[in-house]
């Protein structure tokens, strides 16, 4: 999660407070506040029907063997990403890898 000031680029000294859907921000260098909107959304179409889904954290080993060392959660856009999607289901309960995701890069 990197969050900086919009509006002088501060990346500590900063307060937020958490509502449902956003969270308000302010910053303490500059004093300058802000919202978050929490609910994620596409960035290519702009809709919110987003689908929340493991990907796999790969780690080289040796060789050329890469092993999963963990999962973060990304969001997939159901329109945007239906086929990342689909694969996705297909092969539940594993996590998607990098490699599925054509349009990777969050
Ligand atoms: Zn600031
Ligand atoms: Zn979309």
């Amino acid at each position: 999660m990197d969050i900086a000031c919009p509006e002088c680029g501060e990346t500590e000294a900063l307060s937020g407070s958490r509502r449902k859907e956003a969270i308000t921000l302010s910053c303490e260098t500059c004093g300058h506040e802000w919202v978050r909107d929490l609910s994620p959304s596409c960035r290519r179409c702009g809709g919110s029907d987003m689908q929340a889904v493991p990907l796999a954290i790969l780690e080289k080993g040796r060789g050329t063997q890469l092993s999963v060392v963990g999962t973060r959660t990304i969001h997939l856009c159901s329109q945007c990403d239906a086929e990342t999607l689909r694969h996705y289901h297909d092969n539940r309960p594993n996590p998607l890898l990098p490699d599925d995701i054509p349009t990777a890069g969050l």
